[in-house]
């Protein structure tokens, strides 16, 4: 999809474009690298860069790293990857700390015409003065300090004079509005911390609602697209922009989050799976971030068709699993290959197959899509089939392989069993069947009818493989709301490991056919039955391949 759904910011931009009051578009995604992006982010990216596209207009790239305790190289870079790979070419790159210096002169601005003062209360204090919905806050005994001390005090924060949290500057609104992100919101704090782009070079840094419409307004962003959280800052962002003296004059609109059944999107509860153990990395398989996603083996295609589908509103809601998985398998069905996996073998010795001989079967790739074309998988005496396709007292309705039933293989002949051989314990060990030449696949035989299919691969030549299959990792994820920098949902979010599911991850030994020995990181396979897989870019290694299970087969979900 080059466009986006009919949507309420297109109406706003198509209006702004009819009207003059915009020429050209610009917006802009502007990640905090304090985390890898997540699906929610593959959203948002995509609303900012196919809205700004199909309106002629670009998109910038911008690290929103104004807090250094937190940011790092290692998310700038993998936030890149990412977006890259889903597709998109920001126009600019840009460093929200790249505008510190300019973003001083603004504060300093603010002193200067008495809309911004140094407030010596603790971060405490000026919570418990703040007042709540229904009462108004009261006012810092510091709000009245002159121009002159003010700007004294606020060039000696900057000197590295004063303690963290020793200080603040604050905007000087109104304590008592009716909105309380109206109530003299604190715009700069100390940190002595390193940041990763300006090292030592400050010690205060701007707080996100001040720095985020400074860096909208000197980027000349015309459409300042987030999500929901941040409606009730739109009157700030607006206050800084206008206060601040700025000359271009960007504007907010904010659409509803993307929340995913069973998917965590929030960077900090994410970072915590991974910081203690629970995951290999951000990048594994069962992470909902694009990297996890990535390796999983998803594609950018099913991604954006996830996300277009789910649309662009103010509802927030949250989308079936089902819905994601939906798309991959709509991607992949005519993409891969479908070849035979055993999962959990059981030896069949086909006993009238001469021992020592072995020949090559004609299997065509996608039987929905021909222009795949075939390959020669090698069949001889012995072969591994799955442990479930055999039952020694089937239930009625069981049509796959039973002591005196008759099967087919996939792509080879019918075979029959009449032994099964068990070992001490009275495990089966092997079945003994034969085979009737003239079933072969291909041949057009009509002879006779059998009712089951099932696949299996030549036990001399299949290779051994690892089969990674994945459960949610979280059972229900609630939908995340907290607006940055509120550190509040800190304790909540170490309960929230109390959630995590003990099976999520299932490691299977199995066989594949010789083919997929020399299988290449993010190869994708349909195995029968199984579902669809991809090479493992990590831990795969040539002739001893590991597969991620994307998806199963089975889909309840209609579009
Ligand atoms: P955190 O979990 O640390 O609060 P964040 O979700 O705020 O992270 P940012 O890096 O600040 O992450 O997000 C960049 C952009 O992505 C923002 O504009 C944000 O609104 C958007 N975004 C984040 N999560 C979602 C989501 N679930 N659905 C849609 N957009 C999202
Ligand atoms: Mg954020
Ligand atoms: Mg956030």
């Amino acid at each position: 999809h080059g466009t986006t759904p009919p949507n309420f910011i297109k109406n706003i931009i198509t209006e702004d474009l009819k009207s003059g009051k915009v020429n050209k578009v610009i917006t802009r995604f502007p990640p905090e690298p304090n985390g890898y992006l997540h699906i929610g982010h593959a959203k948002a990216i995509w609303v900012n860069f196919t809205l700004a596209d199909e309106f002629g207009g670009r998109t910038n790239l911008r690290f929103d790293d104004t807090n250094p305790l937190k940011e790092d190289v290692e998310y700038v870079n993998s936030i890149k990857e990412d977006v890259k790979w889903l597709g998109f070419e920001w126009e600019e790159l840009h460093f929200a700390s790249d505008y510190f210096e300019e973003m001083y002169n603004r504060a300093v601005l603010l002193i200067k015409k008495g809309k911004a003062y140094v407030d010596d209360q603790t971060a405490e204090q000026i919570r418990e003065t703040r007042g709540t919905l229904t009462e108004p806050g009261s006012n810092s005994a510091f709000r009245e300090r002159s121009v002159e001390e003010n700007l004294d005090l606020f060039t000696r924060m900057r000197a590295g004079e004063f303690k963290n949290g020793e200080k603040v500057l604050r905007a000087k609104i109104d304590m008592t509005s009716p909105n309380i992100n109206l109530r003299d919101p604190v715009i700069y704090r100390i940190s002595h911390a390193k940041h990763h782009n300006t090292g030592d070079a400050w010690c205060i840094y701007p707080m996100y609602a001040f720095a985020h419409p400074l860096e909208d307004a000197i980027e000349g962003v015309t459409h300042s697209l987030c999500t929901i959280e941040f409606e009730d800052q739109r009157p700030f962002y607006d206050w800084v922009i206008a206060e601040t003296e700025m000359s271009a004059e960007p504007h907010q609109y904010e659409f509803g989050r993307l929340n995913v059944e069973t998917m965590v999107t929030s960077k900090r509860k994410l970072k915590l799976l991974v910081d203690e153990g629970y995951v290999d990395g951000w990048d594994d398989p069962r992470m909902p971030t694009i990297s996890g996603l990535r390796r999983r083996g998803y594609t950018p295609e099913a991604i954006k068709n996830f996300v277009f589908e789910a649309g662009i509103s103010k509802a927030q809601g949250t989308v079936d699993l089902a819905m994601l998985e939906h798309f991959i398998r709509e991607d992949l069905k005519m993409k891969a290959p479908r070849t035979m996996a055993v999962l959990d073998p059981l030896k069949v010795v086909i006993t009238n197959y001469p021992e020592g001989q072995s020949e090559m079967l004609e299997a065509e790739n996608n039987s929905e899509n021909p222009e795949m074309g075939n390959r020669e998988i090698p069949f001889s005496r012995e072969i591994y089939i799955e442990r479930e396709d055999f039952m020694e007292n089937p239930p009625s309705k069981y049509f796959r392989l039973f002591p005196g039933n008759e099967v087919r293989l996939k792509h080879a002949y019918f075979i029959k069993c009449n032994d099964v051989i068990k070992d001490a314990e009275g495990n089966v060990v092997e079945i003994h069947c034969t085979y009737d030449p003239e079933t072969k696949s291909g041949t057009g035989f009509t002879g006779r009818k059998v009712k089951g299919t099932i696949h299996w691969v030549d036990a001399a030549s299949a290779v051994p493989a690892e089969f990674r299959l994945y459960e949610p990792l979280i059972s229900s994820a609630d939908e995340e709301e907290e607006l940055d920098g509120e550190e509040t949902a800190k304790v909540e979010a170490k309960t929230f490991l109390d959630q995590v599911n003990p099976n999520s991850l299932e490691i299977v030994k199995g066989f594949v056919e010789p083919e997929l020995a020399e299988a290449k990181p993010h190869d994708k396979f349909q195995f029968f039955r199984h579902g669809y897989f991809n090479v493992d870019p990590k831990v795969s290694k040539p002739g001893a391949p590991v597969f991620n299970r994307i998806v199963s087969l089975k889909s309840s979900f209609q579009l």
